[in-house]
């Protein structure tokens, strides 16, 4: 595998930084991880967007989170056609083997992946409508929920589409068999979040009034 390459230096430094300091300083604790396995209370499917930083605003440490991240944080409905799915086995371990208590499915501001599926779904993006794109094909997901969204104003549609991203995800959660009988015995509880990334604010769906409130 000629085209593997070492490491990049300031990766490489930020390492033995790391080790130098905060494991040398718990490493008690870090073998206590290793040799315990582990146990986290929550799931949190997030987008892989590098500004969406879930460990960074609950202050979670290694071990707490059990964290699947794709693009736009969707969860895609359950099927059985023996294909691969990663997040939906990602739902079926946490849910299944680890046992979690919480799944919190976590939107963001400026997704990049909604903002795709919004032109995707107005027919501004033709390339992602292509049946060779893997994030059309992934946005797709969403399309039910453009549909709730597109007589909106423009400037309005793709921060609510972040939203309906979010509620489309807790549905699609649903419909995983395991996942509803968990959330039915009251072994497992939904949330969903949206977080502004550029004033830090959280709001979270209540399903009394239907809207996301700001915690
Ligand atoms: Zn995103």
């Amino acid at each position: 595998m000629q085209y593997v390459k070492n490491l990049p230096t300031y990766m490489v430094q930020r390492y033995h930084g790391w080790k130098a300091t905060t494991y040398t300083e718990n490493k008690a604790w870090y073998r206590r991880l290793a040799d315990e396995g582990q146990r986290p209370r929550a799931m949190i499917i997030s987008c892989c967007d590098s500004r969406v930083h879930v460990t960074s605003i609950f202050g979670a440490d290694e071990g707490e989170f059990f964290i699947h991240r794709n693009i736009a944080n969707l969860v895609p409905p359950f099927t059985q056609d023996g294909d691969h799915h990663g997040t939906s086995a990602a739902i079926e371990y946490a849910v299944t083997a680890l046992k979690v208590a919480h799944v919190v499915v976590l939107g963001h501001s400026n997704c990049g992946g909604i903002k795709g599926c919004h032109d995707m779904c107005a027919g501004l993006a033709p390339e992602l409508e292509d049946k060779s794109s893997f994030v059309g094909r992934w946005m797709d997901i969403m399309r039910p929920g453009y549909d709730r969204v597109s007589s909106l104003p423009e400037e309005d549609r793709t921060r609510a589409l972040e939203k309906e991203a979010v509620l489309v995800s807790l549905e699609n959660l649903m419909t995983f068999p395991f996942v509803q009988e968990a959330v039915e015995s009251g072994r497992l509880s939904l949330h969903g979040l949206w977080n502004d990334i550029g004033d830090g604010s959280l709001q979270q769906y209540e399903a009394e009034s239907r809207s996301f409130v700001a915690i």
